[in-house]
């Protein structure tokens, strides 16, 4: 059982938050320590680092997981097909506003200096035409078309500054036609695979089919990792629904994002891509510069506290730390402080009574046992949910209707238990009763939240179950449960 169940329900966080691994975290105690703090899912980067790299970083996160026992989840994320610059012959140049600046995808092997620099994505001069704006670093720098000449991009340098190797490139507005699979991605999803990732994130998905094509590859390698489709570019923002229909889980990637779409569309963005992909009963989460001044500070700004707040206020699953954990001064302290953000912001979310969400056709069983569940829940006072789940479905329809009734979510598989922890309101339970009797099944639940303080005396509990246990779906069974003074359980009221 995760340590956070044992606090008193004021003090449980519902939002879940993401850290992502870095030489920061290289350290048993450190991943206990953030652990402790409050993760929920590792995010391990794959654009940085090599596989042995990425292996051993993937086995710390499991043996920190298991000497806590803690329901961790394990998130790999895709290079996907960033497209970055080549190297400098001296590592970086600086490019003063008012300069000429060529990208060249005609030879990308000579080493760039202050007048050019390959960049190996052979298409970028079809992708462009004079007057576009092309953003590198993030939009530190931006340097505007002015024409093209075979595979040479000439440009005039609009924001100067220093650019070094590697440095990722975006086209203002989007509309870059690249695929949102790589050819490094592939030994990646092997890798994946093979490190029992329970996420796999595609980076700069243009379409549904990034998401299909990426499962098909995952499942071949033989992994049933969950998709997260990072939401980075224009072109996704007009395909999300469709998007949704085949991931498991979106990414609200706000660094590439923004770079593309301007800034200043990103707040409203943000909140439609929450509810959007709440609807479509799909998790969610925030990322990117969430607690950027806390890679060297020991406390957020306002802002940055402002930030995270409105992420948890508009509806996120998790919420995401990048450089803050991976290369930050301070992994634990900043996970320290979002997890107290989160409390806090939770305090005043209300969103009691999903109507939208009750009124929609069900297609599954499983869907219509958690609506009426959550219907009953915020009707009737009870304090807690308790799923017997096997596949975690019906915890992942439970928690798409936000309440604030925490949902306890007993499997006895382990895999289901993992990717449940990146679930909203879901607290992720090891059901190992010895027993298929579906009363003694429920009892032995209970005890587990009374040992724990979960529940106490007097509660009231719904209980979502199949009739035929260990059925994976098979949910199609609700139940009501008073406590008695004594712990015990009456069923009915
Ligand atoms: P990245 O994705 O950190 O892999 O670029 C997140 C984002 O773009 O916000
Ligand atoms: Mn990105």
């Amino acid at each position: 059982m995760n340590v956070h169940m044992k606090k008193s329900a004021s003090h449980r966080r519902r939002t879940k938050i993401i850290a992502t691994l870095g030489p920061a975290t290289d350290d048993l105690r450190v991943l206990e320590g953030l652990i402790r703090a409050g993760v929920d899912v590792f995010r391990l980067n794959m654009s940085h680092g090599d596989a042995a790299d990425q292996e051993k970083r993937a086995a710390q996160v499991r043996q920190a997981a298991r000497n806590l026992r803690w329901q961790v989840a394990l998130l790999v994320d895709l290079q996907g097909p960033k497209i970055r610059v080549e190297h400098f012959e001296k590592g970086s140049v600086r490019l003063d506003e008012g300069g000429h600046f060529t990208l060249d995808s005609d030879d990308v092997s000579t080493p760039g200096d202050d007048r050019r620099v390959g960049v190996s994505y052979a298409g970028l001069p079809n992708d462009v035409k004079p007057g576009d704006v092309l953003l590198l670093d993030d939009g530190l720098i931006s340097m505007q078309v002015q024409s093209i000449e075979g595979g040479r991009i000439h440009c005039l340098v609009e924001n100067g500054g220093i650019l070094s190797d590697r440095k990722g490139l975006n086209l203002q507005g989007g509309g870059l036609s690249i695929s949102g699979l790589a050819d490094q991605d592939l030994p990646h999803i092997e890798l994946a695979a093979r490190m029992g990732a329970d996420y796999v994130a595609v980076s700069f998905v243009s379409c549904a089919d990034d998401i299909v094509r990426a499962r098909e590859l995952l499942r071949k390698a033989g992994s049933n990792a969950a998709l997260v489709a990072k939401i980075e570019r224009m072109e996704a923002i007009d395909k999300l629904e469709e998007i949704c229909d085949v991931t498991d889980a979106i990414m609200v990637a706000r660094g590439d994002l923004g770079v593309e779409i301007g800034d200043e569309e990103l707040p409203g963005l943000q909140k439609w891509i929450i509810r959007t992909a709440l609807k479509h009963n799909r998790i969610v989460s925030t990322a990117t510069q969430m607690m950027q001044s806390m890679i060297e500070n020991p406390i957020p700004t306002r802002a940055e506290v402002l930030d995270v707040a409105n992420a948890v206020l508009d509806g996120t699953d998790a919420v995401m730390l990048s450089a803050e954990t991976a290369i930050g001064k301070h992994p634990v302290k900043v996970i320290e402080a979002m997890n107290r953000i989160c409390l806090g912001a939770e305090r005043h979310f209300e969103r009691e009574g999903d109507v939208k969400h009750l009124n929609v056709r069900f297609e599954r069983i499983d869907q219509a046992i958690a609506m009426a569940a959550m219907f009953m829940a915020t009707n009737v006072s009870v304090q807690a949910i308790v799923a017997l789940t096997e596949s975690g479905s019906t915890a992942q329809w439970l928690s798409r209707v936000q309440s604030s009734v925490p949902i306890y979510a007993f499997s006895t598989n382990k895999a289901s238990r993992r990717r449940m922890a990146m679930f909203r309101d879901v607290f992720p339970v090891k059901q190992d009763s010895e027993s298929d009797d579906s009363d003694v099944i429920v009892a032995e639940a209970i005890g587990t939240l009374l040992a724990h303080g979960a529940v106490s005396e007097d509660d009231r509990i719904i209980v979502t179950m199949g009739d035929r246990m260990a059925e994976s779906g098979g949910t199609n069974t609700l139940r009501f449960i008073k406590l008695d003074a004594d712990g015990r359980a009456r069923y009915g009221v």
